[in-house]
């Protein structure tokens, strides 16, 4: 998939050295397969294909690999590449599970990694078997070369990502950690945002909210339908409701955020740059804030601790007033939130003592661990984007969870990254989880180029 030679001399200027003794046409042949081949296998309810897939890719390396399982089902694949050992391990992570889907929807049909019109469509052709073949191509070409090292690199092929991370990234830290315990470790949540075919900028995920949650229970007095009160507790419950959703919570920045809006603003039209920059501005940043709420709801939730009322329960039947009605809030937490104050801070804005907040326990991720956007290792990634992109790489912190939020807790450096993709198939339902799922075909050499790129240097890889 060598296409032109800018990606080519990108790549020379990088690793000078390998040219030599890399054929990146061929590579490229067979990192299509491979990417090919892990999208066609079906992982939706076990993982035990994919599994065997990079053990037998590893295996025919001469790499050794091991596989752990809580469950048989759910299979994890470990392997490792030795360095010398004056520097901590790196590793390198893909997970080998899918959402699922529902192949009436799919123009091609969801495993058939069919390539169309410049794209490559399947489940998992983003999340995540795009970062899966990139750490596994880069174990099969470190290999190959025999690339001496400072550090070890250690592959990880993940399994329960997607809501099942206990048979996966749970299990591996509770009871293989020795054996994937890394200073650094890559894996997904950034990525090169294309617009127009063109890529613009990229994302290194460093931090991510926290997902809290909390229930609004309204009481009132039940009774017949026919005389209506003012103490109704849907009608408190929905007014309760309509206030938390569209209140504007406190905004903060941390390092990450602000570097992001900043540099976001760099790369900007004109426009669109403005608006960010108001977001410093005590004056403007109302109304910059309101206009990223209609039209960027995503960007906007980095801003601050976020709310979505996502379930309401209440009533039996068409004649009878409830006592009690409930809504479900999914509440994404700024890393440093001090939860109970926020929750005070709720309450205020509800203003209605027949409407209660219960805070929920926490749904099993740890508290956000910021990583560091001046390391070397950050460095090297934001250096791999420019040469295989020529884009400049912001700081991301994710408004949803992954599984870096159980690695960084335990002292590892994680930094996520990803492929490029259209930022316009969002909305067209070609993005990660949709009705649909592709990317682009270029993505397939560039992600490796750029994975390459980033392993080795972090790695400090020589060659013969
Ligand atoms: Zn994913």
């Amino acid at each position: 998939m060598l296409k032109g030679s800018g990606f080519f001399l990108a790549l020379s200027f990088a690793v000078p050295a390998v040219c030599q003794q890399i054929d990146w046409s061929k590579v490229n042949d067979q990192a299509m397969r491979n990417y090919q081949s892990l999208v066609q296998i079906d992982s939706t309810t076990t993982e035990v294909g994919v599994a065997a897939f990079v053990k037998k890719t590893l295996e025919a390396e001469g790499i050794a690999v091991s596989i752990v399982a809580q469950d048989p089902a759910h299979p994890n694949v470990i392997a490792r590449i030795k360095g010398n050992g004056s520097k901590k391990p790196l590793l390198i992570m893909g997970h080998s599970d899918t959402v699922k889907v529902d192949p009436t929807k799919w123009t091609f049909p969801p495993f058939s990694a069919a390539r169309n019109g410049g794209y490559v469509y399947g489940r998992g052709t983003l999340d995540d078997k795009s970062n899966l073949f990139a750490a596994m191509m880069t174990m099969v070409l470190l290999k190959r070369t025999n690339a001496s090292m400072d550090r070890d690199v250690i592959l990880v092929s993940e399994a329960g990502e997607e809501g099942n991370s206990r048979v996966g990234i749970g299990y591996l830290v509770a009871g293989h950690f020795p054996e994937i315990e890394a200073e650094a470790c890559l894996a997904e949540g950034g990525g090169v945002i294309r617009r127009g075919g063109v890529a613009r900028y990229a994302t290194i995920q460093t931090m991510e909210k926290r997902p809290a949650g909390a229930k609004l229970v309204a009481q009132g007095p039940s009774g017949h339908g026919s005389r209506p009160t003012r103490q109704n507790a849907i009608a408190h419950l929905g007014q309760a409701v309509a206030k938390v959703a569209f209140w504007d919570p406190p905004m903060r920045f941390n390092d990450t955020t602000r570097t992001y809006f900043e540099k976001l603003a760099q790369v900007s039209d004109p426009e669109d740059a403005q608006r960010l920059k108001d977001l410093f501005d005590p004056e403007k940043s109302a109304a910059a804030r309101e206009w990223l709420a209609v039209h960027e709801p995503g960007t906007y939730s980095m801003l601050h601790t976020s709310i979505s009322p996502n379930i309401i329960q209440g009533g039996f039947q068409s004649n009878v007033a409830p006592s009690e009605a409930t809504a479900t809030l999914d509440i994404r937490a700024l890393p440093d939130e001090d939860m109970p104050a926020f929750y005070d801070l709720m309450r205020k804005v509800i203003d209605d003592p027949q409407v209660e907040v219960v805070p929920n326990a926490g749904r099993g991720r740890p508290a956000g661990v910021p990583i560091s956007i001046t390391s070397d290792t950050y460095k090297a990634i934001e250096a791999a984007f420019q040469k295989v992109y020529g884009v400049m790489a912001l700081p991301l912190m994710g408004t949803g969870a992954t599984d870096m939020s159980q690695l960084r807790p335990r002292g590892v450096q994680c930094y996520g990254v990803g492929a490029a993709r259209d930022d316009e198939d969002i909305l067209k339902g070609f993005g990660a989880h949709s009705d649909q799922e592709r990317m682009p075909e270029d993505s397939v050499a560039k992600h490796l180029a750029f994975f390459w790129n980033a392993v080795t240097t972090i790695a400090g890889a020589k060659f013969q």
